[in-house]
């Protein structure tokens, strides 16, 4: 679609100029001048009362620019020399994009003295590595960030760009995409290829996780989407021991930025973060009371796991915001999952639907949460999780 403005009934009252979300709408005089950047949403047309303006098809589709050179990129988000779990979860689904595509992946590490990380990332799926050391990138800050993957995304011309959903990812990676002038889905949960038009389909929930949204980037590169934590899998075998390492000179961070790094303050964590933990026990409003959460700590500490919660617990104040799993909160993925008292809204099946196994303790029969529950314990949790807790105990002596 292209806009269109009929001159002789525009009346100049700048309606469109306010409604233009992407600003791209000036007056001179009282001539309406379309600047770059216009999407053809059609916000201006809702507002024009004079009918001055209106959308109509563009003469045949504007034509795609030819596939970038460099295949999947992943951004190697690390921290003081440790990779973040998610950078491996991306390299393993990269590669089987890539598979689809018949393209290389590669991994981008930003940091000062960081190349030593590169083998890691040839274990979890990269073909190549791209490595760019600098002092302004030792620690994370989004400038030199931003300026570092932009020159290099500019530079090489990879076809897709993925990271994680993380702090960091959320912080820079959506001014790369800025700075690019290219599309991005944010906090992706599911990735497939449209190989007839070559197009990386970005799947992730909508509108309060009520739909599930899939969204492409048809005209621009790289396509780019940042990704859940905790939902794509690591290969589950070494990809190769060793690759190709390209050391990257910039040229964008000569001068020193707006920001300084002052210092990290270390969140307080659980014992065993959510993320690792391969047994999860988690409370809902079911429990009542904080001090109930004792019986799960002591229920996951007979299983080597870990203590997470429904968002109406967090809310109650009952365990810390660090513990909440779902859509606002973390996403798991253990190998088996006990729900105790939650009921099972969506948003909180959409953290926990990468478990392997979930048993599910309520006293309602018809809770959502028997719906996805492998094993469903139909009865009160504070009979129940005792007795499973004295019968551990009995069988281990
Ligand atoms: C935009 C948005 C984002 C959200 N994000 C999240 C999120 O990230 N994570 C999240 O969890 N929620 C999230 N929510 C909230 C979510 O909609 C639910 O309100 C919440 O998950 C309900 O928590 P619950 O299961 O603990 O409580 P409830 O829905 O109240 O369920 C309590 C359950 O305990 C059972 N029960 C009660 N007593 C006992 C007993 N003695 N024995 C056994 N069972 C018992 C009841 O039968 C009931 O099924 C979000 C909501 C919105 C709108």
């Amino acid at each position: 679609m292209t806009l269109i403005v009929y001159s002789e009934k525009c009346t100049g009252c700048g309606a469109c100029v306010e409604a233009c979300p992407f600003g791209v709408l000036s007056l001179e005089g009282e001539r309406l001048v379309i600047g770059e950047g216009c999407t053809a949403c059609g916000a201006c047309v809702e507002v024009c009362e004079a009918g001055a303006l209106a959308l109509a098809e563009a003469e045949g589709p504007s034509p795609r620019p030819e596939v970038p050179p460099d295949g999947i990129w992943v951004f190697a988000e690390q921290r003081h020399g440790r990779l973040a779990p998610v950078t491996l979860e991306l390299l393993g689904e990269a590669r089987r994009l890539a598979g689809e595509l018949a393209v290389p992946v590669a991994g981008v590490l930003l940091g000062d003295r960081v190349a030593e990380l590169a083998p890691e990332l040839f274990r979890a799926g990269a073909d190549k590595v791209y490595v760019a050391e600098h002092p302004a990138l030792a620690e994370f800050v989004e400038g030199p960030f931003t300026a570092a993957l932009t020159e290099m995304a500019a530079r090489f011309r990879p076809e897709i760009l993925l990271a994680g959903a993380t702090y960091v990812g959320r912080a820079f990676i959506p001014q790369v995409a800025a700075a690019l002038r290219t599309g991005l889905t944010a906090d992706c949960t599911a990735f497939a290829i449209d190989r007839e038009r070559r197009l990386l389909l970005q799947t992730r929930p909508a509108f309060g996780g009520n739909i599930m949204a899939t969204i492409i980037t048809p005209r621009t590169y790289p396509q780019m989407a940042t990704a859940r934590p905790g939902v794509f899998r690591r290969l589950a075998e070494p990809y190769a021991d060793a690759g190709q390492v390209v050391p990257v000179e910039l040229s964008s961070l000569q001068e020193p930025g707006p920001c300084t790094f002052v210092g990290t303050v270390e969140e307080v964590r659980e014992r065993l973060p959510l993320s690792e933990a391969e047994v999860i026990v988690a409370g809902g409003r079911g429990l009542k009371e904080a001090r109930h959460f004792r019986l799960l700590e002591e229920l996951a500490e007979l299983l080597g796991g870990a203590v997470g919660a429904t968002r109406a617990a967090v809310d109650a104040g009952w365990i810390p915001y660090s513990h909440q799993i779902g859509q606002t909160g973390k996403t798991v993925a253990p190998k088996l999952y006990i729900a105790v008292g939650i009921s099972g809204a969506v948003q909180h099946l959409a953290g926990i639907q990468s478990s392997d196994f979930i048993v599910a303790i309520n006293k309602d029969p018809d809770a959502p949460i028997f719906k996805v529950a492998d094993i469903g314990l139909v009865g009160d949790l504070f009979e129940i999780v005792p007795a499973l807790i004295a019968a551990i105990r009995r069988d281990r002596g």
